[in-house]
């Protein structure tokens, strides 16, 4: 990569080590031309599978966005960090275990309550409360969907009545 500090195309490691457990490489870089030193932390992008959203989009799994959700559940909770980090460590191992590059999110979603469930009840209720909202305005969202494919005569009744 470029030097961010000059732009200069040529930089050398001068240093390299596996850090968070083996998933990640952190390389400690020098620029040839300026000699300003820099960090760079290397991670499998193929690691996590990618989100397929309700909508049909795709999102990059997000592990702060999981974590920020879990923390908002759990807050005021007797809950250790140590307890919190290892059920997102689980999560994210079945996510990559399930060996697709693409799941659905809710699938996100149902192992996070799994996850809830047993380490904090109120956390779980707090989180299936509002998780289980999307899911049914996801549903209502499918409704529409499913009614708009539907063959042209059935619909016609409700486009006139939009005009
Ligand atoms: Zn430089």
């Amino acid at each position: 990569m470029h030097c961010p500090f000059c732009g200069a195309k040529d930089t050398k490691v001068i240093d390299s080590r596996l850090v968070a457990d083996g998933i990640q490489v952190r390389r400690r870089r020098e620029c040839l031309s300026c000699t300003e030193r820099f960090t760079t932390y290397e991670t499998a992008e193929l690691v996590m599978p990618r989100l397929i959203k309700q909508d049909g989009s795709r999102e990059p799994f997000d592990e702060d966005k999981l974590r920020a959700g879990m923390l908002r559940s759990l807050e005021k909770r007797p809950v250790s960090v140590e307890k919190i980090e290892e059920a997102i460590n689980r999560i994210m191992h079945n996510l990559r275990a399930c060996g697709d590059r693409e799941v659905e999110s809710l699938i996100v979603g149902e192992l996070v309550m799994r996850e809830l469930q047993k380490l904090d009840e109120v956390a779980y209720i707090r989180f299936a409360s509002v998780y289980r909202r999307f899911k049914d305005l996801n549903e209502f969202r499918e409704e529409i969907d499913r009614l708009e494919k539907e063959p042209q005569h059935s619909t016609d009744h409700l486009k006139s009545s939009e005009q």
